[in-house]
């Protein structure tokens, strides 16, 4: 039997240390992408793996309706680290379930069912999250999905005003769009968004699956602009490689959340993975190094690409630049004649999502492969 869904790489990993990854050849790479933001805090990290078998050793699982020290402990951090005052949360497996949750939710709580969601917007591949998703590929074999959807233009704050009335539950965004090709939301449009939302006693819900946990330079990217939704969404930083997803939520959400549950949310390994990445983030302020490093690399990049490439852009290290020539292609010669590691975001567009410890010396090295493979 062999599986289907993913098409394989060349390259077998068996070993990760920090920031590299080693294959069944002994090979060195460079992991500039995290496999897809996934371990912020780099391979194998110290807290996250005796936190892991610490739990292990003591409790695997349990439901979530016994109280469990180290759920009750991720709640604190989790609180303690949400934007404003959003208090309550909510746990789950994956980034696509902790937004169906969203959106479940703010049908719940609003009463009403339209979700105002955006042009090349991602937000997972559920039939809920689905949805909300921008590109008709993923959706087409899929049909119908959840219905009463309205796309809106990204980072329009006129159209998204527009959009938004008395019959609208929620507005899904990302404060920056990943999959859709690294592209930045201006401040005006997510302010624009918070008045709209608020005027019409709908929910905001800010998908931060892959702008959270520190990538962008803060915890949240919705930090920068000042911005306080009524729902994050996290998930692929949060637990350094575990499967864990987050709905933080306002009180107004949770006192009327409805009968939603899983089975495995919150279990005790999960929490223990999710509540080291966590308190390290916070305690070795990673967010700060994220910021540091990335305006470093992004200027790097710009500088030393120039015309080479279209446009550097991102915000700490969540990074796209976009090239001249197929993406895949650039990505094949990083990994094949670097040993670098990389993404694509669409077509044109190489992602560099690394894990948000690398160093000053580690952004140097992506710089050189790429100029030399672009130049
Ligand atoms: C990856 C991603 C998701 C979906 O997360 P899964 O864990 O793959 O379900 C949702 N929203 C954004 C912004 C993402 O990047």
């Amino acid at each position: 039997m062999s599986g289907f869904v993913f098409s394989e790489k060349p390259i077998e990993l068996i070993e990760g240390d920090g920031a590299y990854l080693y294959d069944t050849n002994g090979r060195e790479y460079l992991d500039m992408g995290a496999s897809y933001a996934c371990v912020p805090l780099g391979h194998s990290h110290d807290a996250v793996r005796s936190a892991v078998t610490d739990q292990l050793d003591r409790l695997t699982y349990v439901q979530a309706s016994y109280p469990v020290e180290i759920r009750t402990r991720l709640y604190e951090r989790l609180a303690a680290v949400a934007p404003g005052d959003i208090g309550k949360v909510w746990l789950c497996n994956s980034g696509t379930e902790a937004n169906e949750a969203a959106l479940k939710f703010a049908r719940s709580a609003t009463g009403n069912s339209k979700i105002v969601a955006t042009r090349r917007g991602f937000h997972g591949r559920t039939m809920g999250s689905l949805a909300t998703t921008w590109k008709n590929k993923y959706k087409k074999p899929y049909e119908p999905l959840m219905g009463d959807v309205e796309f809106v233009a990204y980072d329009d704050p006129d159209a998204i005003a527009a959009a938004v009335d008395e019959e609208t539950a929620a507005v899904i965004v990302e404060p920056i769009q990943g999959e859709g090709g690294i592209n930045p939301a201006s401040t005006a449009f997510l302010e624009r968004t918070r008045e709209a939302t608020a005027a019409a006693g709908a929910a905001l819900v800010f998908d931060e699956v892959q702008t959270g946990m520190g990538r962008t330079g803060t915890v949240w990217a919705c930090e920068r602009a000042g911005v306080v939704p009524d729902m994050v969404t996290s998930a692929k930083g949060l637990g350094n490689g575990f499967p864990v997803g987050a709905t933080l939520c306002r009180d107004w959400i949770a006192e009327e959340y409805g009968t939603h549950a899983s089975t495995f949310s919150g279990g005790p390994v999960i929490s223990a993975a999710a509540e080291a990445t966590v308190s390290t983030l916070v305690e070795a302020d990673v967010p700060g190094n994220a910021a540091t490093v990335g305006s470093y690399l992004q200027t790097e990049l710009a500088t030393r690409l120039g015309e080479s490439v279209r446009e550097v852009r991102g915000e700490g290290l969540m990074v796209g630049v976009e090239v001249r020539r197929g993406a895949n292609r650039v990505l094949r010669e990083l990994a094949m004649e670097h040993g670098v590691l990389a993404l694509p975001a669409g077509r044109t567009v190489v992602r560099l999502l690394p894990p948000l410890t690398i160093d000053h010396e580690q952004a140097d090295e992506v710089v050189d492969a790429l100029a030399e493979v672009l130049g």
